[in-house]
């Protein structure tokens, strides 16, 4: 982890511990929240950092030790136990096979993303042998059935790693399928490496890839949350696209920072004090125009012809309206609530489109790992805390504290290890520290 000398040899040398320590949920505490508010639930008091027996290794799969990893919204929801209990999820898979029978323990070890290095590989893995660095992506599919053979996401046996699936990446071991990796980019730390899988692949293709809004030169986006995970990414992807951001942010440093990322458009939602819902059952169209307006003002008299949505049911009313006449609304989540409201009919009259958008397949997860190794794209790290500390960087993201991305320690000894390509790195340094220097 921290050599440079360590051969492929001394990697598989290695004796694989029979236990590890991860940061996980646990199935009896899955009531623990009960009755109280999303907002007052603490995920620092349901994630415990433990350790745990070292899985068998499956056919088609890899052992990482794994270095770094990242918090993602998602850690959020298990360690909530919303909407469900990940603990459904892995009982679920936990019937479809022997091997699948693995993941269904007491323990959910969460994480879904990782950087490290390759330790074993299992039975029939070729392209990947110990001792290669590597990031993780975090689409596990069977691909036994016909549907997913035109985009992987389509597999009805999708799953993403860590999330509905057991041994994530927040751990110092990771079990991930050999189709889930990729090459570590050589000029970023472990922790920069760690930090972009999940959320610059899902940006990736709800705004660039057909499957999504296809975005192309000269569009206007409309991105919520742009200091946030997906869309600090999202942000990146539409100005080497050639599209024109328009970022929404909800303090003066997150304003700063996507200016300082290229994008000339923002607009501060907490300054500006949108308030799209009057009460808890009725939306404000005036607010909804306001906002529109003010898009307008900021793009010289255009609608956004892609919204990148993921609030969800605050913002859900307000992004149908202000998209331009056949333009794309894209969402993947819905942080605020999925049961969303809007007036169709400025859906239908304007031919507007809605497309629902989930992670990325292999190919797309590639492009977007391609693009952080060319460094056309940087990695949004603005914290890094060490496994322990997990719970409570769970619980500041929770409470919308963060900027960009929050990275985690696993093995690696410290920050600034894992560095092979130092003069790309001498180069691009400004960018790939921008949200750790301003944060
Ligand atoms: P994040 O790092 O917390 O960023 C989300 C940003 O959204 C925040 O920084 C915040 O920015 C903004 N926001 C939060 N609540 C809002 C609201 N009510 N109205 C307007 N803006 C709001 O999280 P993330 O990693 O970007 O993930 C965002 C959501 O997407 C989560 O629900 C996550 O589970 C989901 N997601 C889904 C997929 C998928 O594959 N389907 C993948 C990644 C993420 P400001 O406060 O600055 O406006």
């Amino acid at each position: 982890m921290v050599s440079d000398a360590a051969s492929h040899e001394d990697f598989a040398a290695l004796a694989v511990p029979d236990h590890y320590r991860g940061c996980l949920v646990r199935e009896d505490e899955s009531a623990m929240f009960e009755g109280m508010a999303s907002r007052d639930k603490d995920p620092s008091k349901s994630l415990h950092v433990e350790d745990v027996a070292t899985p068998q290794l499956g056919p088609g799969e890899a052992l990482v030790a794994v270095a770094a990893s990242a918090i993602n919204f998602n850690t959020v929801w298990s360690a909530l136990f919303e909407p469900v209990s990940t603990f459904k999820f892995l009982k679920r898979y936990g019937r479809t096979s022997e091997w699948a029978a693995r993941h269904d323990q007491p323990y959910h070890v969460l994480g879904s993303d990782l950087s490290g290095v390759v330790l074993r590989t299992g039975p029939g893995v070729t392209r990947w042998r110990p001792g290669d660095k590597v990031v993780g992506h975090c689409l596990s599919v069977e691909l036994e059935s016909p549907d997913g053979h035109n985009d992987t996401m389509l597999d009805p046996e999708q799953r993403i790693w860590g999330y509905e699936t057991n041994f994530g990446g927040l751990a110092q071991l990771a079990i991930v399928k050999a189709n889930q990796l990729m090459p570590k980019p050589r000029h970023l730390t472990w922790e920069e490496a760690a930090c972009s899988g999940l959320v610059n692949s899902t940006a990736y293709r709800q705004l660039v890839s057909r499957n999504g809004a296809g975005m192309k030169q000269g569009d206007v986006v409309l991105i919520w949350g742009a200091g946030g995970g997906l869309g600090s990414y999202a942000t990146q992807l539409a100005l080497n696209g050639g599209a024109i951001p328009v970022c929404v942010v909800s303090n003066d440093a997150k304003a700063q920072i996507v200016r300082d990322m290229g994008a000339e458009l923002v607009i501060n939602r907490a300054e500006e004090d949108y308030a799209f819902w009057t009460d808890d059952d009725r939306q404000n169209p005036a607010e909804w125009k306001r906002f529109g307006a003010r898009i307008r003002e900021l793009t010289g008299g255009e609608d956004p012809d892609i919204v990148l949505e993921h609030p969800g049911r605050t913002t859900f009313g307000a992004s149908v309206f202000v998209t331009r006449r056949g333009g794309t609304i894209v969402t993947c989540a819905s942080t605020s609530g999925y049961q969303h409201e809007y007036d169709n009919r400025y859906l239908w009259m304007n031919l507007k489109r809605i497309v629902g958008t989930h992670f990325a397949n292999y190919r797309e997860a590639w492009e977007a790992n391609r693009l952080i190794c060319k460094g056309l794209v940087h990695p949004t790290l603005s914290t890094v805390v060490g496994l322990d500390d997990a719970g409570a960087a769970t619980a500041a993201v929770h409470r919308n504290e963060h900027t960009g991305k929050v990275g985690v320690l696993c093995l690696s000894p410290g920050e600034g290890f894992g560095v092979e390509d130092h003069e790309t790195r001498a180069r691009l340094l400004p960018e790939i520290t921008r949200f750790a220097v301003q944060c």
